[in-house]
């Protein structure tokens, strides 16, 4: 199992990176490790930091979802969603800041897989105070098709990655001349935990439909005998452009899909601007109230 992904990933075919020119990079300070079309690049695609060395990568036999949509709408998403918000931090809603949105190509993976196997549970039913157990097993087999799995941990917002399900219809070869000033994240795990990924996410899914069809109250699993058959592991970069977010040492994201436009966000809360607009909501109220015992 462990070869899977090098027999299906790197092929034995040429590199495109090798073959196409892009610039391989490692960040020091996030341990991102990027791809360029530019060389002695020393942003980080991720970060913004210009702690970065060169380094040795490149992508195989890769599909990609092209951009559709320009950096300038996700700008005024942003916008949109932070402009009102009186408790987001001054900092984050600058211009100077918005300039720090990053167009990036993600490597995640497209895979193809069957499952098969048994599921057993403990299933429990309670009716006027008597409890009754059943031991319930299901066998099952489901074939998976173009799975959009996203095996990055950088960026592991699963309800976001769903968005870019219906864009697999736009899958094309990857070529140069769909690269503009993108940076390309390169995935940062191991292709043993690219395998394991893939067999949890799957299995998961798997066991949530099956656990559908148990009619009683409450079940949990106990025994889980499903087997994860990997036909096809295949890269694909997807298009996000990427707000990455830093208050009190604690990261944030918003992410836009460069495809349709769908977002993931979550912001931090400002302390000074949380008391701001604590004071004035207590100003306004106690003024309000002053107002009225004047009139009675
Ligand atoms: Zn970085």
């Amino acid at each position: 199992m462990d070869n899977l992904v090098n027999e299906l990933v790197e092929d034995n075919t040429e590199s495109v990176s090798q073959s196409l020119g892009l610039y391989g990079y490692h960040c020091n300070d996030c341990g991102t490790n990027f791809l360029s079309k530019t060389e002695n690049n020393n942003i980080c695609g991720y970060c913004g930091s210009n702690n970065v060395t060169e380094l040795n990568a490149n992508i195989n036999n890769c599909s990609v979802i092209p951009f559709n949509k320009k950096i300038e709408e996700a700008k005024e998403d942003y916008r949109k969603h932070t402009r009102f918000n009186p408790l987001i931090p001054f900092s984050l809603k600058s211009k100077k800041y918005l300039n720090n949105m990053k167009k990036i190509y993600y490597l995640t993976y497209i895979v193809d897989a069957s499952i098969s196997g048994n599921i057993e549970y403990l299933a429990t039913d309670k009716n006027k105070k008597v409890v009754q157990e059943y031991n319930v097993s299901y066998d099952t087999s489901f074939d998976y098709t173009k799975c959009l799995i996203n095996i990055n941990k950088k960026i592991s917002k699963r309800e976001f990655f769903n968005t870019f399900k219906c864009s697999l219809d736009t899958l094309q070869e990857f070529r140069m001349s769909i690269l503009e000033d993108e940076t390309i994240i390169l995935s940062d795990c191991t292709d043993e935990e690219i395998i394991k990924k893939i067999q949890t996410v799957l299995g998961k899914n798997s066991i949530d439909i099956v656990s559908k069809d148990i009619n009683h109250k409450k079940h949990k699993v106990t025994n889980n005998n499903l087997n994860t058959k990997i036909d096809l592991v295949q890269p694909v970069l997807i298009p996000i452009y990427l707000m990455n977010m830093k208050y009190r040492n604690k990261e944030y994201h918003y992410l836009y899909n460069g495809v349709d436009g769908k977002v993931y966000y979550k912001y931090p809360i400002g302390i000074i601007e949380t008391i701001i607009f604590g004071l004035l909501v207590f100003g306004i109220v106690f003024l309000l109230g002053y107002l009225i015992s004047i009139i009675i």
